[in-house]
């Protein structure tokens, strides 16, 4: 009898913790992508919007948003080290083009609250 109990009250816990992972998760409702060159905004994007920007005319960086997640997928930048940063999603996690002073940022959804909530998983 005990032990059913014990396991319903785990199966409790477990449910909650679900729960609140879901609220707190990064990637949900509420977050952006935000673009700036040599300090100023020049884009923001919902991030659970599927879209391909291209930023700049002479030096660019195509910005692919995609299942969530924002990456620079083609630049013709000098070092490539912003295609190369791969996939952000999480709020304050950043990809920088330093040859083409372009930062972007994920910004939004609970910020560091869901940092500090899932620093530890995946
Ligand atoms: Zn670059």
């Amino acid at each position: 009898m005990k032990h059913r109990y014990d396991l319903l009250l785990i199966l409790l816990l477990l449910a909650a913790a679900g729960v609140l992972f879901f609220l707190l998760r990064p990637g949900s409702a509420g977050q952006y992508v935000l673009v700036t060159a040599d300090g100023t905004e020049v884009g923001r994007y919902p991030l659970d919007e599927d879209r391909t920007v291209t930023i700049g005319e002479e030096d660019y960086n195509v910005l692919e948003i995609r299942d969530g997640a924002a990456a620079v997928t083609e630049a013709n930048c000098g070092d490539h080290t912003c295609v190369r940063t791969g996939k952000i999603r999480r709020s304050g996690e950043t990809i920088i083009c330093l040859p083409h002073h372009l930062v972007v940022k994920i910004i939004g959804g609970g910020g560091e609250t869901a940092d500090a909530v899932s620093g530890g998983i995946s």
